[in-house]
């Protein structure tokens, strides 16, 4: 019998607006992963919430709506793609300020999380991937050895967020991302903190490049 094949997970977390998506979709590209954004998986069952008139703060109701949204998660072979029901709702409407404001309280929800997480890790049966998010060396893969925290100071963050022109309360965010019982926003165990706030793109991705080889990293790099 064929041995399964060996996927990699490169876990990559951190508060909101750190930088993080940039520095892997940038580290996927290097080395030659797939890049896969959960926060997508979140906004997009937020999205779908909201369409459909449900109070993001009824838990229940989100819930029950879940049973029946259908969920389908996969790859254009260098990022992860998302639709919901069989439609891509679109990365305007996923970054919209009424998903940003109504984000962390249905990803607070467990039943969220576990159908997310579930989808989560059936991409690590399909691919090696690069995952960003809050919790994916914490709960999605706490066994990988490829860990990285990215933070930066909350000045910058917000200077980040406003340049993208999106209206976030990226503290508020973060603050209840921190402080939820279920798969909060932490360190997880083995994860390097790569400080985000001093570096450009390129240098970025070069600290978490040695810091990924430092983990045990010994597959090809591309320049
Ligand atoms: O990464 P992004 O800022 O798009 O994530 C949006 C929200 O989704 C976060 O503020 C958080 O509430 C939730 N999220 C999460 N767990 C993840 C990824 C995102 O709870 N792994």
């Amino acid at each position: 019998m064929t041995p399964p094949p060996t996927h990699h997970a490169i876990a990559i977390d951190g508060p909101a607006a750190s930088g993080k998506s940039t520095l892997a979709r940038e580290l996927a590209r290097r080395l030659g992963l797939v890049m896969v954004n959960s926060g997508a998986m979140y906004r997009a069952v937020t999205w779908a919430a909201i369409n459909r008139g449900i109070d993001p703060a009824d838990a229940p109701a989100v819930v029950r709506m879940l049973d029946s949204l259908e969920i389908t998660c996969g790859s254009d072979g260098s990022s992860s793609t998302i639709l919901i029901d069989g439609r891509h709702p679109g990365d305007e409407a996923l970054r919209a300020e009424a998903v940003n404001s109504a984000v962390s309280t249905v990803a607070a929800i467990p039943e969220v999380r576990e159908r997310l997480v579930a989808l989560q890790r059936d991409y690590l049966a399909r691919t090696s991937v690069v995952m960003e998010g809050r919790d994916i060396g914490s709960v999605v893969f706490p066994d990988t050895p490829f860990k990285i925290y990215v933070t930066a100071d909350e000045a910058v963050r917000a200077k980040r967020r406003r340049a993208m022109g999106e209206i976030d309360s990226v503290s508020t965010r973060d603050a209840a991302d921190s402080k939820r019982k279920t798969a909060p926003l932490v360190v997880a165990p083995g994860a390097a903190v790569l400080d985000n706030s001093a570096h450009t793109i390129e240098s970025g991705v070069q600290a978490a490049i040695d810091i990924l080889k430092q983990q045990g990293w010994n597959q090809p790099v591309e320049p």
